[in-house]
């Protein structure tokens, strides 16, 4: 019986032919081969054939999937962010069309168009970065975590960097600190405590092999209680007063004032070198709210040191990136991070705004769904703790809220939600507002529970 049925599969060219305009597509016969096993498979098991109509239908799924790119965009309704998962911080429409621009064609990436001879790539963003910084000079490399490694290379390589305890933390992705150290080829020093460092546990750890301290701000938790950490200016006097450097790792690189937005206030690059930091550095796609990126700034020697150093080659920046990164910084500028850029646009919304937006979605997913009120998280490492105040729609599901969240995920685009309490949380604050209708609509046409 299952060797009759066995017989019965149709060939490869069959399906084919039957796929009709898509059977000629170099990926078909890939997808058809795959289905075809499966049946095989399965004839095998239960002896049970499918029409061949079926078989068709699920070879055009199979090359509906192989076609699909991998990376797709995602509706972000988690109600953080900044979330490293789905790819942090979404672009200004501003930096979209200057990538797109300098894609489409040639650019003056490293040439002069004035003297018609070679340029550097990295003068694009030089100035804008001393602009918005007010360092004396900066230089971008592919993302924050490579600008630390190229800095203790650089500057402390077979020598002595002082860290304190408090901050030898893991950022997230199994990113630590003192990995990126011993891959330096620094010797990291642990100072102080987990939860109390002095300025004079530095001085006194100091020695002729020191080269540097670093200091780590990484705000994705925070020490609370009994705890103390010298004053960034301290850590300078410590530093310089035995000829060494303070580097700072701010993680985020805030250019703006929290605190407008309602959030506890994040250190900002201005406050760690007027602090007396030789170097800071930051990421370009966290609250700075650009590409990824890692940006490195402070004093002009340093940096020119950098600069000519055959890690700054393996680790330059490519032309989307300094595309995106220059109309970033130009939104700064000119004073429109609050209407240019996504992230302030999304933490600077009212919160009466959001509220109505989650009324709407509410009303669209009909019985069981309710505003609540919330908070938003910034994430990316930042800002621990409060967040900002938000409205998100709660759905209860009588599925369970892991089926409804699946559900959310697996439309095109997915939409990604929270879940709390049995419940799915959406909230409109981390969604683009051009996307509320087709949020609407995907909650409204979720299949009917029996
Ligand atoms: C996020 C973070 C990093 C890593 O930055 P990437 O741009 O992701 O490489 C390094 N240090 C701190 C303190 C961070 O918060």
């Amino acid at each position: 019986m299952s060797s009759d049925a066995r017989r019965m599969i149709p060939s490869v060219d069959a399906v084919l032919r039957a796929l009709d305009g898509d059977g000629q597509h170099p990926l078909g016969a890939e997808a058809v081969r795959a289905v075809l096993a499966d049946v095989r498979k399965g004839v095998d098991a239960s002896g049970e054939l499918p029409a061949l109509e079926a078989i068709v239908l699920r070879s055009r799924e199979a090359l509906a999937t192989m076609e699909r790119p991998s990376l797709r965009r995602v509706i972000n309704a988690s109600g953080v962010i900044l979330q490293t998962n789905l790819g942090r911080a979404p672009l200004s429409d501003r930096a979209i069309a200057a990538m797109s621009e300098v894609a489409r064609g040639y650019s003056n990436l490293e040439f002069d168009l004035a003297e018609g001879t070679r340029g550097s790539r990295h003068e694009h963003v030089r100035e804008l970065i001393r602009r918005t910084t007010g360092a004396e000079d900066g230089l971008v490399v592919n993302n924050n975590a490579a600008a630390l490694f190229m800095v203790l290379q650089v500057f402390a390589q077979g020598r002595e960097v002082l860290v304190s305890r408090g901050q030898m933390v893991e950022i997230g992705g199994g990113f630590r600190i003192p990995d990126v150290l011993r891959q330096s080829g620094a010797t990291l020093v642990e100072v102080g405590t987990t939860n109390r460092t002095y300025a004079s546990d530095y001085a006194s750890a100091w020695s002729e092999r020191t080269a540097a301290l670093l200091r780590v701000h990484a705000s994705n938790f925070r020490v609370v209680g009994f705890t103390a950490e010298p004053s960034l200016s301290e850590l300078a006097d410590v530093a310089h007063a035995h000829g060494g450097l303070l580097l700072d790792d701010l993680g985020s690189g805030c250019l703006v004032d929290t605190e407008r937005y309602g959030i506890t206030h994040e250190p900002t690059v201005r406050e760690s070198l007027a602090a007396g930091a030789d170097l800071a550095l930051f990421s370009g796609d966290k609250l700075l709210g650009g590409p990824q990126c890692g940006i490195v700034v402070g004093r002009d020697d340093l940096v020119a040191t950098l600069r000519a150093h055959p890690l700054a080659r393996a680790l330059r920046i490519d032309k989307l990136t300094i595309a995106a990164l220059n109309t970033t910084l130009m939104s700064y500028a000119e004073g429109r991070e609050c209407e240019e850029i996504p992230v302030w646009q999304m933490a600077g919304m009212p919160l009466a705004t959001v509220r109505r937006r989650a009324r709407s979605w509410a009303h669209a997913a009909g019985a069981g769904a309710r505003v609540i009120d919330a908070r938003t998280m910034v994430g990316g490492g930042s800002l621990p703790g409060e967040g900002v105040p938000t409205a998100c729609v709660a759905v209860v599901d009588e599925r369970g809220a892991d089926w409804l969240a699946r559900e959310l995920r697996s439309g095109e685009p997915g939409i990604v939600a929270r879940i709390d309490n049995g419940r799915v949380l959406l909230d409109p604050r981390t969604v683009d507002p051009r996307d509320d209708r087709l949020v609407a609509a995907r909650l409204r046409s979720r299949p009917p529970a029996k």
